[in-house]
């Protein structure tokens, strides 16, 4: 039980990574605050952690929104007492292609969920947490900006670089009162932002030196170190959880 008595809030959570990490924190003793858009996506996956003893809640909304996540907050303070822990976890790919065709409202779109939602997410979660004592904070960026140039990607690789950022401002100004703050880099994962497409999940499989995608459970184990006491000494850090795409040359 990892995350014994901690209060987490999960967004993206309707779906891959997010879902995993839901049914996983659960597992490990954590209380939830769950978010994303599909209310009923999320209103079923906190029933399915309820029906199984796990405390769960919702709220849906857009992470662009600040509103959302000054709720979010508010939300585990009064249910569970206070925040231990955040995985901001929502993003897209946005529409791809070359920076020459892209739109001014593509980019901002891919800015501000990946990366704006990320300021937001901080800016009301680290009160909590200097409220709490301490907490965790991980951001989900990807191995797309910081180990590989996939062409077509180009407002999503900046976005998730500058959570890389982020994250070593955020870690050192909040270091010395408890506060860890970590990005975490998934791999290619089989997830609804991964599609179904047999050849683009070949190309993909073959970027990695395990010649496969992760699953999204491979993923969310990795959050769950980082939002746990396992983790006590990690901060500032650009996690790498991608099968090896970072060192595979062939
Ligand atoms: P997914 O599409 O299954 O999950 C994305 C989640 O973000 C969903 O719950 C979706 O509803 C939510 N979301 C998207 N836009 C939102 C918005 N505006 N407001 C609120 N919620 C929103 O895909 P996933 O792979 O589980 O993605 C989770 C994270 O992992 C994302 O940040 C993604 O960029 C990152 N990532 C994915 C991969 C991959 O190969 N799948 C690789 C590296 C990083």
């Amino acid at each position: 039980m990892r995350l014994e008595g901690k209060s987490i809030i999960i967004t993206g959570a309707s779906s891959g990574i997010g879902a995993a990490a839901a049914r996983i924190f659960a597992e490990e003793g954590a209380s939830l605050v769950l978010s994303a858009r599909r209310a009923a996506l999320l209103e079923q996956l906190a029933a399915e952690l309820r029906s199984a003893g796990a405390q769960a809640l919702t709220l849906a909304g857009d992470v662009r929104q600040e509103d959302v996540a000054k709720r979010l907050v508010g939300l585990a303070e009064a249910e569970f007492g206070g925040l231990d822990g955040a995985f901001n976890n929502a993003g897209t790919v946005g529409d791809m292609g070359p920076v020459v065709d892209m739109s001014a409202e593509t980019w901002s779109y891919v800015q501000d969920i990946n990366l704006k939602a990320g300021f937001f997410g901080a800016k009301y979660q680290i009160p909590a947490m200097q409220r709490r004592g301490g907490g965790s904070i991980v951001f989900t960026s990807s191995f797309v900006g910081h180990t590989i140039g996939l062409p077509g990607m180009v407002a999503y690789a900046s976005a998730k670089a500058g959570l890389v950022g982020m994250t070593q401002v955020l870690a050192a100004e909040h270091g010395g009162e408890g506060i860890r703050v970590n990005s975490l880099l998934p791999g290619g994962t089989r997830t609804e932002m991964a599609g179904d497409d047999p050849g683009t999940h070949a190309f993909v499989r073959n970027l990695h030196a395990l010649k496969r995608m992760a699953e999204p459970e491979e993923i969310a184990r990795a959050a769950l170190f980082l939002l746990s006491d396992e983790a006590s000494f990690v901060t500032g850090a650009a996690m790498l959880a991608d099968g090896g795409n970072s060192i595979c040359k062939t």
